[in-house]
């Protein structure tokens, strides 16, 4: 997204000479809508202070933090600390798999680079290290990750724990490039794993939700370091929907942003490129998203004035071009904040479904207006990644931190579960154990190594419970 400014919103509304009256008529209600959740306290009764996630609707007063410095304290640790144990990252998911009453375990203090290959590309990395200091750290021995999700802020392990993905033609998700990993068990038991040494730990851990043991680090298979040309453009929604196989085809990364009740979408590709780097200008994404939040307010009544009015000032806005390194350009800062659901479709499925989304929300909740993401994911391998063995399609949808967003599971979820979608592990949903072996042809083989890492479950909060036992 880029240059529709707030002020253009406004002088658009202004000139329609309706302004006034829209927000006359929805004030209220907005007035109402419109407050900051109430905060649960900074500390429990005794005295345990708060952890909450990035969104703000997970959260919990764990008994004992830690952060271990060493494999050997990270055993201990495991040994005797109280469950339940969870490993967090960057707190960064919606869904509840970190919090604890127990014993809340982070690798801040296990971070970096261990080694690398400049022969391979490969590197290992400490599983505490977040994205956003991996990038400059690759850069500096000329390598990149593969790809990149929207933001950078997620550690390692908390990435690959969730099946976290960017986009692209061919490009798995960030676990896709996992060569080699080293994990912790609930016993203390420092495991190596690839697919040759305990493949069945590899295979059932890679995404494992942080239920399997605590990874302490990982081998990936990186690429050489690129530069890409980031081009941003808005279109009619109907052209970027008809251009998509094409689209997917034609670049190496590619994804589109929906804009509800404007006809129009944003659509961002990236390819390798020789030309001189052009480097992105100040974040207008924030501006943007607040436009159309304003505009949702004053016309939330009157739909058709509010696609009239975002499709005239959408129209001038001129296509976007920038060149860097990759990793400077894939992910974005994310500071409004937001709760989310996305599941990832047969390929097939998604503009099919994306269709009936956009048509339940246009129908039925004119108060949304965070864009829907549309995206794509190479199939892999790992037994309990939402992309094993299948070419997927992803759809996001988006609710503003300080609004409802019941509707994902009443509207939202039940179409992407008539189309055979798996749910991104680390965004909202409803689906337990039963629904999700359903899904997962290797569902039982990863319960089985689960149960035989950590028979009493002490890595098993309330939610994942839920997730590996409710059966
Ligand atoms: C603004 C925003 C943008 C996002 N964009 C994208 C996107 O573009 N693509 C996408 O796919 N997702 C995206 N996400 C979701 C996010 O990438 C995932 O939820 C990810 O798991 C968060 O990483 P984290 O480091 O914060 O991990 P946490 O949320 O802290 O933890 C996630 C899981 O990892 C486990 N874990 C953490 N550390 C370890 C460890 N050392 N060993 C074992 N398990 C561990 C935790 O127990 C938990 O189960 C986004 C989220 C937000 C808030």
């Amino acid at each position: 997204m880029n240059k529709w400014t707030r002020r253009g919103l406004l002088a658009a509304g202004g000139v329609a000479g309706v302004g006034v009256v829209g927000a006359g008529g929805v004030a209220g209600r907005n007035f109402l809508r419109d407050r900051e959740p109430l905060a649960p306290a900074a500390q429990d009764a005794e005295g345990r202070l708060l952890w909450s996630n990035w969104s703000g609707v997970a959260h919990a007063y764990p008994a004992a933090r830690t952060a271990p410095q060493s494999e050997d304290e990270l055993s201990e640790i495991l040994r005797i600390s109280p469950g339940p144990i969870r490993p967090v990252g960057s707190g960064h998911s919606f869904t509840a798999l970190v919090p604890s009453e127990g014993t809340l375990l982070t690798l801040d203090n296990m971070t970096g680079l261990v080694s690398h290959d400049p022969a391979t590309h490969r590197a290992t990395v400490r599983a505490g290290t977040r994205l956003a200091d991996l990038g400059p750290a690759l850069a500096a021995i000329g390598q990149e990750m593969v790809n990149l999700p929207d933001i950078n802020k997620q550690s390692v392990a908390g990435a690959i724990s969730t099946g976290t993905h960017g986009t692209g033609r061919g490009i798995q998700a960030v676990h896709g490039s996992i060569v080699a990993m080293r994990i912790a068990t609930p016993s203390g038991e420092i495991i190596d794993c690839d697919r040759q040494t305990r493949p069945e730990v590899f295979d059932a851990a890679r995404v494992g939700l942080g239920a399997f043991g605590v990874v302490t680090q990982v081998t990936l298979q990186n690429q050489p370091l690129n530069r890409i040309v980031k081009r941003v453009a808005v279109q009619p929604t109907e052209e970027v929907i008809e251009a998509w196989p094409a689209l997917r085809q034609q670049h190496r990364n590619v994804e589109f942003y929906v804009l509800p009740f404007t006809d129009h979408s944003v659509t961002i590709t990236n390819d390798v490129t020789d030309l001189p780097v052009r480097p992105r200008g100040p974040d207008v994404d924030t501006e943007t998203l607040m436009a159309l939040k304003q505009l949702r307010d004053w016309f939330e009544f009157t739909p058709s004035l509010r696609r009239r009015i975002a499709a005239a000032e959408l129209a001038k806005i001129p296509p976007e071009e920038v060149v860097d390194e990759g990793w400077k350009l894939l992910s974005n800062e994310r500071p409004v904040r937001f709760n989310e659901i996305e599941y990832h479709l047969p390929i097939d499925a998604q503009i099919p479904a994306l269709r009936e989304v956009l048509n339940a929300i246009e129908t039925h909740r004119k108060d949304v207006f965070f864009p829907i993401e549309v995206r794509v994911i190479a199939p892999d391998d790992a037994w309990l990644s939402p992309f094993h063995q299948r070419e997927s399609g992803s759809i996001a949808v988006h609710a503003y931190y300080r609004e409802d967003y019941d509707f994902f599971f009443s509207m939202v979820e039940p179409i992407f579960r008539r189309h055979d979608g798996r749910p991104h592990w680390g965004k909202l949903h409803s689906l337990k154990a039963r629904d999700l072996a359903e899904l997962y042809p290797r569902w039982a083989d990863a319960a089985e190594v689960r149960r035989a890492l950590d028979p009493q479950g002490r890595m098993l909060n309330d939610y994942l419970q839920g997730i590996f036992l409710d059966d």
